[in-house]
């Protein structure tokens, strides 16, 4: 792996990491496919017309449908879904402390029941790792606990603490399962995730743990689970600047496009959100002059499409009055045209931005695109 900064514009960074998988150019905003696929029949093919340059997996839930040991026997996730570009894969930990039943947390891991038949399965650093390695992913996430921003000062520092043994952990099973002969991809790369709620001095001591490490790079956990758009800001603030700078830092499950351009002036670089597909599927569409709810009525014979000179599938070839009609007889391909539009709509803004910062006008590009975008109903106006 080799990650280099190309040039900074005040804290924001433009660098490219190479890997098995191919080059990423950063900022980048991640495609999430939770079960190997983006929600709303979007394609690998689809994703390579967009322009996506890292797919998302989500650990957990390959682990609890189809298997990652089938997977594995398959050739890996590359193989299984044709995609040939970087793939990262989650730990399964945001998972198993969200969505699965009823869980005991012990030091050696945690015992949870599966969302899907209620049965009980064991997952510590080790079973993520090994998970993550039978997928074959390019980048594996360590295994974390992600307390809640709201929990007391003593459960997050005895569970960020818990979390950094788990780090070693994963960092000694991923060196093993990588000089197996018959691993996938023996250049796995293993990101860290910081933890520690809103609470300055824990993420600080917590970022300067895990730096210590030395890993291929450095997540931020644990936010844009509640707290205010203001704490979120303050914590990159306080927290990217004890991580290295020539390490990718990856703010996780971030967020609005505002969201990225405000994190990307702070110096991150990797971002995924389930967002621009989640909107997408009720019909919620991204546009530079705010967001599109493309149910209202107005657009009933609106021959335009979702936004004029946009490249993407959907607006190349159809009308928001079509779109519109494809949502409200519940078709397939409405959902899909709309997420198509919205995550082209993402990856085009990341191109934007990485060309603001080689320019060295990213704080005048921020501004303009905030105040485009400003007022989330003024496109529906
Ligand atoms: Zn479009």
């Amino acid at each position: 792996m080799k990650y280099q900064v190309i040039t900074k514009d005040g804290k924001a960074k433009r660098a490219v990491m190479e890997t098995v998988h191919g080059t990423i150019q950063t900022p980048v905003f991640m495609n999430v496919g939770t079960v190997g696929a983006i929600k709303g029949a979007v394609s690998t093919d689809d994703l390579r017309e967009i322009r996506t340059q890292v797919e998302l997996s989500n650990t957990y839930h390959l682990h609890v449908r189809t298997g990652d040991k089938l997977i594995k026997e398959y050739g890996g996730l590359h193989k299984f879904m044709n995609w040939d570009k970087p793939i990262l894969t989650d730990s399964g930990g945001f998972q198993v402390f969200s969505l699965a039943g009823l869980r005991k947390i012990k030091e050696e891991g945690v015992t949870f029941n599966s969302h899907i038949d209620g049965h009980k399965i064991f997952m510590g650093p080790e079973e993520s790792m090994q998970i993550q390695s039978n997928l074959g992913s390019t980048i594996a996430m360590a295994f974390d606990e992600c307390p809640s921003s709201r929990a007391d000062y003593d459960y997050i520092r005895n569970s960020v603490e818990r979390t950094t043994r788990w780090l070693a952990r994963c960092k000694t099973e991923m060196a093993r399962l990588n000089s197996l002969p018959d691993t996938i991809n023996k250049e796995q790369l293993l990101f860290g995730i910081n933890q520690g709620g809103v609470i300055d001095e824990i993420r600080i001591s917590h970022a300067e743990a895990i730096k210590a490490m030395d890993l291929d790079g450095y997540a931020i956990g644990g936010l844009a689970v509640g707290e205010s758009h203001e704490e979120m800001y303050h914590v990159l603030d306080v927290t990217v600047p004890h991580l290295p700078e020539d390490k990718p830092v990856y703010l996780m499950g971030v967020g609005t496009p505002a969201n990225i351009l405000e994190a990307v002036d702070r110096g991150v670089d990797f971002f995924d959100c389930v967002y621009p597909s989640r909107n997408g599927r009720h019909g919620h569409v991204y546009t530079n002059q705010g967001k599109r709810n493309l149910f209202n009525q107005k657009y009933e014979l609106d021959p335009r499409p979702i936004e004029e000179g946009c490249g993407c599938p959907a607006c190349r070839s159809y009308s928001r009055a079509y779109i519109r009609h494809l949502l409200k007889a519940k078709e397939m391909l409405g959902m899909r045209l709309c997420t198509l539009h919205n995550l082209y709509f993402y990856n085009t803004m990341m191109e934007e931005i990485r060309d603001a910062i080689e320019e060295h006008r990213y704080s005048e590009y921020k501004a303009k695109k905030l105040a485009g975008m400003a007022g989330s109903s003024k496109a529906d106006e």
